[in-house]
C-alpha cells in the first residue's frame, strides 16, 4: 500500500532531475575545497542569501551546531525560544558541545521573541554574568505552528542586535517557506540575521544536507567546527548536485504545499472532534488535537490511521502535526481526512 506520509517534509524523496544531476556530478575533495559541486552549490547559497560565504554541512542540526561552535566561547549565553529546535532537538548541543548555556524566552503566539524581553535578557558586564553573545530565531518557527516571522520583526532584531553587540543567528531550516508564504525574496527573510542554517533535505527534498551561510570569517571558523564534528565529506558533490536543484528549482513550488495544508485545515476544521491550533497552515504544517469528547487516544487514532495508509506526527497525548510536501497532492489530503473522520466517529 501507497501510504500517505504527512508526519514531516522530511520524507520527500530526491527528484529524478536531482538523481540525474547526482549521478553526472563532477566531484573532488571537498576537505580540500576541490569539489566544484559542493562549491558552485555555496556560492548559489551565499548569493540567495545575501552573504560572502557558505558552507554545506550534513545537516541541519550541524549547522547550528557548527554556527554556535564558530559564534561563542565557553560560558556564554544565548538567548533563543523555549519552542526552538536548537533549544529543545538538539540534545542540548549548545551546552553539549560548546559549553555554552541557553537563556530560553517563550515566544509570543506568532513565533517571535520579544524584543523588550530579549532586551531585559541581556546580561550586564558584571562579572558573576556570562556574555550574552547570540540571540537566534526561527523562521518558520516549526513548534509554533510552521509560522513564517516578517522582514520587520527580523529588521527590529538586528538594531537591538547591533545596539548590544550581540550576534544574530536564524534557524531557517525552512526559511523558503517563510519567503513562500510572505511573497519576500529568500534575502529579505535572512535581512541583519549574521548567520543563517538552511535544510535542503526538507520540503525543498534533496536526499541529504543543508548550508550555513555567513561572512567570511565566521564560514571559516564554521568550516573548522564542522571538521570536528564528523562533517569534512570528501566527494560530496553527488549530494550537493542535488542540494543545487534544491536551490535553484524547487523554491518555486513551495507554494503549492502551503495550499495544500489551506486545505488540510478546511477540512479538519469541518470534522467534528477536532479542533485547530493556532497558526495552522500558514506555510506547509497543521496542527490539531482530539477534543475530549473523542473516545479514542492520540496513539489510537494514529495506529488505525496507519493501519488504513495515513502516517501523522503524534506530538502530543491527543495532538497532531500534519506536514504537505512534494509527496502530497490535494487527493491524498482529501482522503486523509476521510479516513481520519471514519477512525474518530467508531
Ligand atoms: C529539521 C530542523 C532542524 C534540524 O535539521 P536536521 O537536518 O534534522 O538536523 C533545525 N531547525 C529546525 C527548525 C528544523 O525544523
Amino acid at each position: 500500500m501507497d501510504m500517505i506520509d504527512l508526519r514531516s517534509d522530511t520524507v520527500t524523496k530526491p527528484t529524478s532531475a536531482m538523481r540525474e544531476a547526482m549521478a553526472k556530478a563532477d566531484v573532488g575533495d571537498d576537505v580540500y575545497g576541490e569539489d566544484p559541486t559542493v562549491n558552485q552549490l555555496q556560492d548559489i547559497a551565499s548569493e540567495l542569501t545575501g552573504k560572502d560565504a557558505a558552507l554545506y554541512v550534513a545537516s541541519g542540526t550541524m549547522g547550528n551546531v557548527a554556527a554556535t561552535l564558530a559564534h561563542t566561547r565557553r560560558g556564554d549565553e544565548i538567548i533563543c525560544g523555549l519552542k526552538s529546535h536548537i533549544y529543545r532537538n538538539e540534545q542540548g548541543a549548545m551546552a553539549a558541545l560548546a559549553g555554552v548555556q541557553a537563556r530560553p524566552l517563550e515566544e509570543e503566539y506568532d513565533g517571535t521573541l520579544d524584543i523588550e524581553k530579549i532586551e531585559s535578557a541581556i546580561q550586564t558586564s558584571d562579572d558573576h554574568h556570562p556574555i550574552t553573545r547570540v540571540v537566534a530565531i526561527e523562521n518558520t518557527h516549526n513548534i509554533c505552528g510552521g509560522v513564517p516571522i516578517s522582514p520587520t520583526y527580523t529588521e527590529k532584531l538586528g538594531e537591538l542586535a547591533v545596539k548590544h553587540g550581540l550576534i544574530l543567528h536564524l534557524d531557517g531550516a525552512r526559511m523558503f517557506n517563510a519567503a513562500a508564504a510572505l511573497g519576500v525574496s529568500p534575502k529579505e527573510i535572512v535581512g541583519p540575521s549574521d548567520s543563517v542554517s538552511i535544510c535542503l533535505s526538507k520540503g525543498l527534498c534533496a536526499p541529504v544536507g543543508s548550508v550555513l551561510c555567513g561572512d567570511t570569517d565566521f564560514i571559516h571558523r564554521a568550516r573548522r567546527a564542522r571538521k570536528v564534528l564528523g562533517g569534512g565529506m570528501r566527494q560530496a558533490g553527488v549530494l550537493a548536485a542535488a542540494g543545487i536543484i534544491a536551490l535553484t528549482e524547487m523554491p518555486g513550488r513551495l507554494i503549492n504545499d502551503h495550499q495544500n495544508a489551506k486545505l488540510l485545515a478546511r477540512l479538519l476544521g469541518e470534522v467534528p472532534g477536532i479542533s485547530l491550533e493556532r497558526n495552522s497552515a500558514s506555510t506547509n504544517m497543521v496542527y490539531f488535537n482530539l477534543d475530549a469528547g473523542v473516545p479514542n487516544s492520540g496513539h489510537e487514532v494514529s495506529d488505525s490511521l496507519r493501519q488504513e495508509g495515513v502516517l501523522l506526527d503524534l506530538v502530543g497525548p491527543s495532538s497532531f502535526r500534519a506536514v504537505t510536501h512534494h509527496g502530497i497532492d490535494s487527493e491524498m489530503v482529501e482522503m486523509s481526512v476521510h479516513v481520519l473522520k471514519k477512525t474518530i466517529s467508531i
